[in-house]
């Protein structure tokens, strides 16, 4: 952490990626109950405003939910994963197709639900996705949808992610290590963070390790291509709030 500070300290361009769940809050069993503290609005606030400082959430969460949460700080939001960005206050959009798939994705996807009680379906404008935080079968389920979903995609190409309690089907074209690359090459950035908790954060970290300046953090167990760990949200507030 002193040596994250120091080259905090000295940079003159600096650019922090942000996820949202399960890095700067924790989850909650209703994902509309996961709202951000007075604290955190705070600590976003004062990094966001400290000169040559760019925040950015990068969410796979829809437009609506993240601008709810978060949309009243002076920041850019990235969401649905890359494909919808709020810039300067304006929200734009991808031109991202998903007619091919979506019928025959969400029809799976209801059906699992259906037989999976606790479970249900997000429908996005550019991804759907299937949650079962508090679904007692949903690990089984996930695998079983999973494996359908491999099937199905034999005759498309859409992106399958094994999430935390989550399986999202989205576009190939889009993802967090895509819109991290856009974000990063638009600037000379000599002090990069990118901290994050899932299986989507990971095409970020992947995308950094092309900068080794990057500092990339996973929060949380798992696999990961980040440089470093922290344990929960808890930690990642209490890191954010050292760069006050
Ligand atoms: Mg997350």
């Amino acid at each position: 952490m002193a040596d994250i500070l120091e080259i905090y300290k000295q940079a003159k361009n600096r650019l922090i990626l942000l996820d949202y769940d399960g890095t700067l809050v924790d989850f909650t069993p209703v994902p509309e109950d996961a709202v951000p503290s007075i604290e955190l609005l705070y600590i976003l606030r004062r990094i966001a405003s400290t000169p040559n400082t760019k925040l950015i959430i990068i969410s796979g969460r829809n437009q609506n939910d993240i601008e709810n949460f978060v949309g009243e700080l002076p920041i850019d939001i990235i969401a649905e994963h890359g494909a919808m960005l709020k810039k300067q206050g304006k929200w734009q959009k991808q031109n991202i197709d998903i007619s091919a798939w979506k019928e025959p994705v969400l029809a799976v996807l209801n059906e699992t639900s259906s037989s999976c009680p606790g479970s249900f379906v997000e429908e996005k404008t550019f991804s759907l996705a299937w949650h079962y935080r508090n679904a007692e079968t949903g690990y089984e389920h996930a695998r079983k949808l999973i494996n359908t979903l491999e099937n199905i995609n034999l005759f498309y190409n859409f992106k399958i992610l094994d999430g935390n309690k989550v399986v999202e089907i989205k576009s190939i074209e889009i993802g967090k290590g895509k819109a991290t690359k856009y974000l990063v090459e638009k600037k000379n950035y000599d002090f990069i963070l990118s901290v994050g908790d899932d299986k989507t954060d990971e095409e970020m970290f992947e995308f950094l390790v092309t900068h080794p300046e990057a500092i990339t953090i996973k929060v949380g167990e798992g696999n990961t291509m980040a440089k470093y760990l922290l344990e929960n949200v808890d930690n990642v507030i209490k890191m954010l709030k050292r760069l006050l």
